[in-house]
Protein backbone atom coordinates (compact mmCIF):
# COMPACT_ATOMS: atom_id res chain seq x y z
CA UNK A 1 0.00 0.00 0.00
CA UNK A 2 1.36 3.67 -1.01
CA UNK A 3 2.34 5.70 1.92
CA UNK A 4 -0.31 7.88 3.32
CA UNK A 5 1.12 12.10 2.27
CA UNK A 6 1.56 13.45 5.91
CA UNK A 7 -1.50 15.62 6.66
CA UNK A 8 -0.65 19.57 6.12
CA UNK A 9 -0.13 21.22 9.72
CA UNK A 10 -3.11 23.56 10.31
CA UNK A 11 -2.50 27.26 10.04
CA UNK A 12 -2.71 28.94 13.69
CA UNK A 13 -5.47 30.43 14.37
CA UNK A 14 -5.86 33.62 16.56
CA UNK A 15 -8.53 35.20 18.21
CA UNK A 16 -9.00 37.70 20.54
CA UNK A 17 -10.02 35.03 23.95
CA UNK A 18 -6.95 32.65 22.28
CA UNK A 19 -4.72 35.93 22.66
CA UNK A 20 -5.98 36.78 26.01
CA UNK A 21 -5.60 33.25 27.38
CA UNK A 22 -2.19 33.67 26.10
CA UNK A 23 -1.56 37.04 27.81
CA UNK A 24 -3.03 36.05 30.97
CA UNK A 25 -1.03 32.65 31.20
CA UNK A 26 0.99 30.84 29.63
CA UNK A 27 0.04 27.26 31.47
CA UNK A 28 -3.96 28.08 30.68
CA UNK A 29 -3.40 28.43 26.71
CA UNK A 30 -1.33 24.95 26.89
CA UNK A 31 -4.02 23.08 28.77
CA UNK A 32 -6.96 24.86 26.99
CA UNK A 33 -5.48 25.21 23.28
CA UNK A 34 -2.20 22.93 22.91
CA UNK A 35 -3.44 20.27 25.70
CA UNK A 36 -7.30 21.33 24.86
CA UNK A 37 -8.42 19.75 28.36
CA UNK A 38 -10.28 22.66 28.93
CA UNK A 39 -13.77 20.93 29.07
CA UNK A 40 -12.59 18.87 32.18
CA UNK A 41 -12.46 21.90 34.42
CA UNK A 42 -14.12 24.79 32.84
CA UNK A 43 -17.30 25.42 34.89
CA UNK A 44 -20.45 26.76 33.98
CA UNK A 45 -21.04 29.87 35.49
CA UNK A 46 -24.45 31.76 35.82
CA UNK A 47 -22.85 34.50 33.97
CA UNK A 48 -22.08 32.73 30.94
CA UNK A 49 -25.89 31.27 30.69
CA UNK A 50 -27.04 34.71 30.91
CA UNK A 51 -25.18 36.10 28.61
CA UNK A 52 -25.56 33.09 26.00
CA UNK A 53 -29.57 33.44 26.08
CA UNK A 54 -29.12 36.98 25.61
CA UNK A 55 -26.60 37.20 22.77
CA UNK A 56 -28.81 34.19 21.16
CA UNK A 57 -32.20 36.20 21.46
CA UNK A 58 -30.20 39.13 19.96
CA UNK A 59 -29.29 37.56 17.00
CA UNK A 60 -32.47 35.87 16.38
CA UNK A 61 -33.83 39.15 16.41
CA UNK A 62 -31.89 41.26 13.86
CA UNK A 63 -31.94 37.96 11.91
CA UNK A 64 -35.98 38.49 11.81
CA UNK A 65 -35.78 42.22 10.99
CA UNK A 66 -34.88 43.97 14.57
CA UNK A 67 -37.23 46.24 15.68
CA UNK A 68 -39.00 47.18 12.43
CA UNK A 69 -40.46 43.56 11.96
CA UNK A 70 -40.36 42.82 15.99
CA UNK A 71 -42.16 44.31 19.21
CA UNK A 72 -40.30 44.06 22.49
CA UNK A 73 -42.59 40.68 23.79
CA UNK A 74 -41.55 39.42 20.88
CA UNK A 75 -37.80 39.80 21.58
CA UNK A 76 -38.39 38.82 25.43
CA UNK A 77 -39.62 35.46 24.42
CA UNK A 78 -37.27 34.87 22.26
CA UNK A 79 -34.79 34.82 25.19
CA UNK A 80 -37.88 32.66 27.74
CA UNK A 81 -38.01 30.18 24.93
CA UNK A 82 -34.40 29.44 24.38
CA UNK A 83 -33.30 29.95 27.90
CA UNK A 84 -29.67 28.52 28.97
CA UNK A 85 -30.31 27.24 32.80
CA UNK A 86 -26.71 25.94 33.28
CA UNK A 87 -24.82 27.11 36.26
CA UNK A 88 -27.30 28.71 38.21
CA UNK A 89 -27.52 27.42 41.99
CA UNK A 90 -31.04 27.85 42.69
CA UNK A 91 -34.82 28.13 41.00
CA UNK A 92 -34.41 31.60 42.89
CA UNK A 93 -31.21 33.07 41.21
CA UNK A 94 -32.26 31.81 38.14
CA UNK A 95 -35.69 33.58 38.22
CA UNK A 96 -33.95 36.61 39.00
CA UNK A 97 -31.90 35.93 35.94
CA UNK A 98 -34.59 35.77 34.34
CA UNK A 99 -36.35 38.97 35.15
CA UNK A 100 -33.33 40.78 34.70
CA UNK A 101 -33.30 39.88 31.03
CA UNK A 102 -36.74 40.53 30.50
CA UNK A 103 -35.72 44.34 31.67
CA UNK A 104 -32.30 44.06 29.51
CA UNK A 105 -34.47 43.25 26.39
CA UNK A 106 -37.06 45.79 26.83
CA UNK A 107 -34.62 48.60 27.32
CA UNK A 108 -32.46 47.06 24.43
CA UNK A 109 -35.68 47.45 22.23
CA UNK A 110 -36.08 51.05 22.87
CA UNK A 111 -32.83 51.65 21.63
CA UNK A 112 -33.10 49.82 18.98
CA UNK A 113 -36.02 51.94 17.68
CA UNK A 114 -33.98 54.69 17.81
CA UNK A 115 -31.75 53.55 14.55
CA UNK A 116 -33.98 51.86 12.34
CA UNK A 117 -33.87 54.87 10.07
CA UNK A 118 -30.39 55.08 10.67
CA UNK A 119 -28.47 52.29 10.35
CA UNK A 120 -29.00 48.37 8.86
CA UNK A 121 -27.49 45.34 10.26
CA UNK A 122 -24.53 43.92 8.40
CA UNK A 123 -23.30 40.91 9.74
CA UNK A 124 -24.90 39.57 12.99
CA UNK A 125 -22.98 36.71 14.95
CA UNK A 126 -20.06 36.42 12.31
CA UNK A 127 -16.80 34.89 12.66
CA UNK A 128 -14.45 36.95 10.46
CA UNK A 129 -11.30 35.66 9.34
CA UNK A 130 -8.16 37.39 7.98
CA UNK A 131 -5.03 35.48 6.49
CA UNK A 132 -2.05 36.95 8.47
CA UNK A 133 0.23 34.65 6.76
CA UNK A 134 2.24 32.97 9.29
CA UNK A 135 -1.35 32.74 10.70
CA UNK A 136 -5.06 33.66 10.27
CA UNK A 137 -6.60 36.29 12.78
CA UNK A 138 -10.39 35.75 13.65
CA UNK A 139 -13.26 37.13 15.39
CA UNK A 140 -16.27 36.24 16.15
CA UNK A 141 -18.23 39.46 16.11
CA UNK A 142 -21.92 39.92 17.99
CA UNK A 143 -22.88 42.52 15.49
CA UNK A 144 -21.96 45.07 12.67
CA UNK A 145 -24.04 47.91 11.87
CA UNK A 146 -23.90 49.77 8.25
CA UNK A 147 -25.01 53.40 8.43
CA UNK A 148 -27.42 54.10 5.27
CA UNK A 149 -26.12 57.37 4.75
CA UNK A 150 -22.29 56.66 4.09
CA UNK A 151 -21.75 53.12 4.37
CA UNK A 152 -19.79 53.64 7.74
CA UNK A 153 -19.53 49.94 9.59
CA UNK A 154 -20.20 49.92 13.59
CA UNK A 155 -18.61 46.75 15.35
CA UNK A 156 -21.27 46.02 18.08
CA UNK A 157 -20.12 43.87 21.25
CA UNK A 158 -22.71 43.36 23.54
CA UNK A 159 -21.80 43.21 27.36
CA UNK A 160 -24.09 41.15 29.23
CA UNK A 161 -22.62 41.87 32.74
CA UNK A 162 -21.72 45.73 32.78
CA UNK A 163 -23.34 48.57 33.79
CA UNK A 164 -20.87 51.27 32.60
CA UNK A 165 -18.65 51.59 29.57
CA UNK A 166 -16.42 54.40 28.61
CA UNK A 167 -14.73 55.51 25.22
CA UNK A 168 -11.18 55.01 26.56
CA UNK A 169 -12.03 51.50 27.79
CA UNK A 170 -13.26 50.71 24.10
CA UNK A 171 -10.24 52.09 22.77
CA UNK A 172 -7.81 49.65 24.53
CA UNK A 173 -9.89 46.71 24.68
CA UNK A 174 -8.36 43.94 22.92
CA UNK A 175 -11.09 42.33 21.51
CA UNK A 176 -12.17 45.66 19.87
CA UNK A 177 -8.83 46.48 18.26
CA UNK A 178 -8.80 42.86 17.05
CA UNK A 179 -12.51 43.47 15.42
CA UNK A 180 -11.31 46.26 14.08
CA UNK A 181 -8.53 45.30 12.07
CA UNK A 182 -9.98 42.77 10.91
CA UNK A 183 -13.06 44.80 9.71
CA UNK A 184 -10.58 47.38 8.31
CA UNK A 185 -8.58 44.73 6.50
CA UNK A 186 -12.15 42.97 5.06
CA UNK A 187 -13.86 45.98 4.25
CA UNK A 188 -10.63 48.83 3.44
CA UNK A 189 -12.77 51.29 1.69
CA UNK A 190 -14.97 51.11 5.13
CA UNK A 191 -14.90 53.95 7.76
CA UNK A 192 -14.76 51.34 10.77
CA UNK A 193 -15.40 52.21 14.24
CA UNK A 194 -16.11 49.99 17.57
CA UNK A 195 -18.54 50.37 20.32
CA UNK A 196 -19.09 48.42 23.27
CA UNK A 197 -23.04 48.16 24.47
CA UNK A 198 -23.32 47.28 28.81
CA UNK A 199 -26.47 45.72 28.08
CA UNK A 200 -27.68 45.97 31.58
CA UNK A 201 -27.88 49.82 31.36
CA UNK A 202 -28.43 50.43 27.71
CA UNK A 203 -24.64 52.88 27.78
CA UNK A 204 -22.62 52.57 25.19
CA UNK A 205 -19.28 54.26 24.45
CA UNK A 206 -17.49 53.80 20.72
CA UNK A 207 -13.74 54.35 19.33
CA UNK A 208 -12.51 54.29 15.94
CA UNK A 209 -8.95 53.67 15.77
CA UNK A 210 -6.07 55.76 13.15
CA UNK A 211 -4.66 53.42 10.46
CA UNK A 212 -1.42 53.92 12.05
CA UNK A 213 -2.82 52.72 15.21
CA UNK A 214 -3.75 49.28 13.39
CA UNK A 215 -0.51 48.80 12.10
CA UNK A 216 0.95 48.76 15.49
CA UNK A 217 -1.77 46.45 16.80
CA UNK A 218 -1.68 44.04 13.72
CA UNK A 219 2.65 44.18 14.25
CA UNK A 220 1.84 43.21 18.12
CA UNK A 221 -0.52 40.53 17.35
CA UNK A 222 2.23 39.42 14.87
CA UNK A 223 5.18 39.26 17.43
CA UNK A 224 2.12 37.25 19.72
CA UNK A 225 1.30 34.62 17.16
CA UNK A 226 5.42 34.06 16.12
CA UNK A 227 5.73 33.59 20.03
CA UNK A 228 2.95 30.94 20.37
CA UNK A 229 4.28 29.33 17.19
CA UNK A 230 7.80 29.29 18.28
CA UNK A 231 7.39 27.97 21.93
CA UNK A 232 8.24 24.77 23.42
CA UNK A 233 5.23 24.30 25.06
CA UNK A 234 6.65 21.22 26.81
CA UNK A 235 8.78 23.18 29.09
CA UNK A 236 5.97 25.63 30.16
CA UNK A 237 5.31 24.42 33.74
CA UNK A 238 2.56 26.07 36.63
CA UNK A 239 4.52 29.98 38.10
CA UNK A 240 1.53 31.65 40.75
CA UNK A 241 0.60 34.08 39.56
CA UNK A 242 -1.85 36.07 42.35
CA UNK A 243 -3.74 38.02 39.99
CA UNK A 244 -4.96 35.29 37.92
CA UNK A 245 -4.55 31.84 39.43
CA UNK A 246 -7.29 31.87 42.78
CA UNK A 247 -9.90 32.64 40.16
CA UNK A 248 -8.49 30.09 37.08
CA UNK A 249 -10.65 26.71 36.15
CA UNK A 250 -7.41 25.07 36.31
CA UNK A 251 -6.13 25.82 39.46
CA UNK A 252 -6.87 22.89 41.08
CA UNK A 253 -4.47 20.79 38.43
CA UNK A 254 -1.57 23.51 38.74
CA UNK A 255 -2.14 22.69 42.45
CA UNK A 256 -1.59 19.22 42.30
CA UNK A 257 1.59 20.41 40.54
CA UNK A 258 3.34 22.51 42.74
CA UNK A 259 2.44 20.18 45.94
CA UNK A 260 4.30 17.39 44.23
CA UNK A 261 7.16 19.72 42.92
CA UNK A 262 7.40 20.71 46.31
CA UNK A 263 7.58 16.73 48.09
CA UNK A 264 10.41 16.43 45.34
CA UNK A 265 12.27 19.36 46.53
S1 LIG B 1 -3.86 28.23 38.05
FE1 LIG B 1 -2.48 29.90 37.61
S2 LIG B 1 -0.70 28.97 36.63
FE2 LIG B 1 -2.37 27.49 36.55
S3 LIG B 1 -3.30 27.80 34.57
FE3 LIG B 1 -4.42 29.02 36.03
S4 LIG B 1 -3.51 31.04 36.00
FE4 LIG B 1 -2.09 29.63 35.01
Amino acid sequence: MADRAPKPERKLQLSPTRIATYLACRVMYKYDYIEKIGKFYHKSRPGNSFGATLHQALQQFHEAGGSAAENASDLTSRAMTSWRSAGFTDQQEEAAHKELAIEVLQKYHVLAMERVDLTRVFLSEKMLKYDMGAFILSGRVDRIDEYVADGTLEIIDYKSGRMEVTDDQVRSALAMCIYQLLAKRLYPERRVFATIHALRSGATASAELTAEELNVWEDEIKGIALEIIEKDWSAIRPVYLPDTCPTCDFLSRCDRYWKAARRMD
